[in-house]
C-alpha cells in the first residue's frame, strides 16, 4: 500500500497551471511537478482508482519522499532522526567560550544590559573550561576541537583566547586531534595587528554582526562610553582584514533596516568587501527586544510572521543579485538544548549553559565547569521530548523534521508564557516562510535543470 507523505508541503499551479511545486521536509526534496503526477498523486490521495502509468509515477515520486509505504514507517523514521541528531555523537567536539560579558558597545536589545554585573573569565575558571573540553575529546572517535569565542565582546578578553588556544594547539597536537577557533564579535576590536596576532594560534574565521546601514547601526549600537560611533570603525576593520580570514557579514533584517539593504550593499560592493566575504547573511530580527532578549538564531522556528516576512525580503535581495543566500534555507536547525552531546556554552564565570541566550538566567545553567557532572536540568532538556505528543501525536504537523527537535524554541517559550516547557511553536511562521523559500529555491535549481518527467 502507498500513502502521500504527511510531510509534503506543496504549492499548487506554480510554476505552471496544472503542475505543482513540492517539498518533502522529511527528505529534503525539491521538484516541480508535472500535470500527470499531480494528477497521479491527488488520485492516491483521494482514493480513487490509479491505473499503470499511476503506480510508476507515484514509484518514482516515492524515490525522493513525496509518497511512502505507510504512516507509522514514516513516523518512526521522524523519531529516528531526531533522536539520533539528540542523542549522536560528533566527530567534532563544539563549544562555545564566553571570555567576558563585558562590551564596548551598548546595544539597545542585548540581554547582558539586563545583567546586574559583567564577569569576565580568569585563568583558573579557564583551565576548569579546557579541562571539561577535553575530557569530552578524550573520545578516539572524536578527531576536532571548535571554539566559537563569544561576549560581550570577546576581544576585551584577548589573554584567555590565547591562553586556552595555545592549550588546546598542545593538547591536539599529542593526542592527534585538529583545534581551531571562530569568534562572534561586533568588529571595532577586529583589526588587522589582532589577526595576526591570532591566526597562528587557529582563527578561522569570524562573524560579524552589523544593524544595518550606518544611521539605523549607529542608533541600536553605540559605544557605551558615549564616544563616537562604530559603524565606520567596524567597515575600517572589514575593509582591512577581509581579505586575511574569512569572514561572516551578518546583518539584522529589522522593519527599519531591512529597507535599506541595497543601500547597504551598494555600500559595501563600492569598497570592495562584499565580493571578499565568506558571506551575507540576512539575520533574524530579534523578536523579543521589549522583553530584554533575543534568540540564538540558530534555528528558524524562533520566528515571528512579520520578522519571517522581513527576513524574507533581504534573502530575495539577496537571489535577485545572485549573492549566495543561507545554503540551509529550507533544511532546518537544531536546536542545542535538546542535544546530549551537543554544544556547551561556557559563561565567563564558569557556569554552563545549552543556550547562549539563557546565560543571564542561572536558574537554567546545567552545571559549573568545577563538577564532574552535568546536572539535572541537562537530563530533563534531554529526556523530555516534548515534541513527541504535541508535535508528532496531537498536531500531525508537517514541519517536524526541520523544527529543530520538533518543538520550536524554548526560550521564545519562556518569554511567551513564563515556562521553558511551554508553547514556543511558530507554525504560522513555517506557513509563511517554507512555500515563499520553495520558490527561490526553485528558481535557482531550475536554472541548471530541467523539469521532472
Ligand atoms: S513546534 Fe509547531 S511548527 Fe514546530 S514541529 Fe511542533 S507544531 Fe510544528
Ligand atoms: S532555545 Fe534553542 S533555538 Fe531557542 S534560542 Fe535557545 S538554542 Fe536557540
Amino acid at each position: 500500500m502507498m500513502i502521500p507523505s504527511r510531510y509534503n508541503i506543496t504549492i499548487p499551479d506554480y510554476p505552471k497551471a496544472g503542475g505543482i511545486l513540492i517539498f518533502n521536509t522529511l527528505s529534503g526534496s525539491l521538484y516541480e511537478l508535472e500535470p500527470d503526477y499531480r494528477k497521479s498523486l491527488e488520485s492516491l490521495q483521494n482514493g480513487s482508482d490509479l491505473d499503470e502509468s499511476d503506480m510508476v509515477r507515484l514509484t518514482e515520486m516515492a524515490e525522493e519522499g513525496y509518497v511512502v509505504e505507510d504512516e507509522e514507517t514514516e513516523k518512526d523514521m521522524v523519531i529516528h532522526n531526531i533522536r539520533a541528531a539528540a542523542y549522536g555523537n560528533s566527530p567534532v567536539v563544539k563549544a562555545t567560550v564566553v571570555t567576558t560579558m563585558a562590551c564596548n558597545l551598548a546595544c539597545k536589545y542585548c540581554f547582558e544590559s539586563g545583567m546586574e554585573k559583567s564577569p569576565t573569565m580568569d585563568r583558573e575558571t579557564a583551565q576548569l573550561v579546557f579541562d571539561q573540553i577535553v575530557k569530552r575529546a578524550q573520545d578516539p572517535s572524536v578527531k576536532a576541537i571548535d571554539i566559537d569565542y563569544y561576549g560581550g565582546e570577546p576581544l576585551l578578553n584577548m589573554d584567555i583566547i590565547r591562553f586556552l588556544s595555545k592549550k588546546f594547539q598542545e593538547w591536539c597536537e599529542e593526542n592527534k586531534k585538529t583545534y581551531g577557533f571562530t569568534m562572534t564579535t561586533n568588529g571595532t576590536l577586529l583589526t588587522p595587528e589582532v589577526v595576526e596576532r591570532l591566526k597562528p594560534l587557529g582563527f578561522q574565521g569570524a562573524r560579524i554582526t552589523i544593524d544595518g546601514v550606518r544611521e539605523i547601526h549607529d542608533a541600536r549600537r553605540p559605544y557605551k562610553n558615549g564616544k563616537g560611533f562604530s559603524f565606520d570603525t567596524i567597515m575600517k576593520n572589514l575593509t582591512n582584514t577581509v581579505d586575511m580570514l574569512p569572514i561572516t557579514l551578518v546583518n539584522v533584517c529589522s522593519k527599519e533596516s531591512i529597507r535599506q539593504l541595497p543601500s547597504l550593499l551598494d555600500e559595501l560592493e563600492e569598497k570592495q568587501i562584499l565580493d571578499k566575504l565568506a558571506a551575507f547573511q540576512p539575520g533574524i530580527e530579534q523578536p523579543y527586544l521589549d522583553k530584554k532578549g533575543s534568540v540564538c538564531g540558530t534555528m528558524d522556528c524562533a520566528l515571528t510572521k512579520e520578522s519571517a516576512e522581513n527576513f524574507l525580503l533581504a534573502v530575495q535581495e539577496l537571489f535577485r543579485r545572485n549573492l549566495p543566500a543561507r545554503g540551509e534555507l529550507l533544511q532546518g536547525t537544531n536546536c542545542s538544548i535538546t542535544a546530549a552531546h551537543g554544544l556547551l556554552i561556557f559563561n565567563a564565570d564558569g557556569k554552563m549553559y545549552k543556550c547562549p541566550v539563557l546565560m543571564d538566567k542561572p536558574e537554567f545553567s546545567v552545571g559549573h565547569v568545577s563538577q564532574e557532572k552535568l546536572n539535572k536540568h541537562h537530563f530533563t532538556c534531554v529526556t523530555k521530548e516534548i515534541w513527541k505528543k504535541e508535535c508528532l501525536d496531537d498536531t500531525d504537523c508537517p514541519y517536524v523534521p526541520t523544527c529543530g527537535a520538533g518543538a520550536g524554541c524554548r526560550f521564545a517559550a519562556l518569554v511567551n508564557s513564563g515556562d521553558l516547557w511551554g508553547d514556543g511553536c511558530s507554525r504560522e511562521f513555517h506557513d509563511h516562510y517554507v512555500p515563499e523559500v520553495m520558490k527561490l529555491e526553485h528558481m535557482k535549481k531550475y536554472e541548471v535543470n530541467s523539469s521532472k518527467a
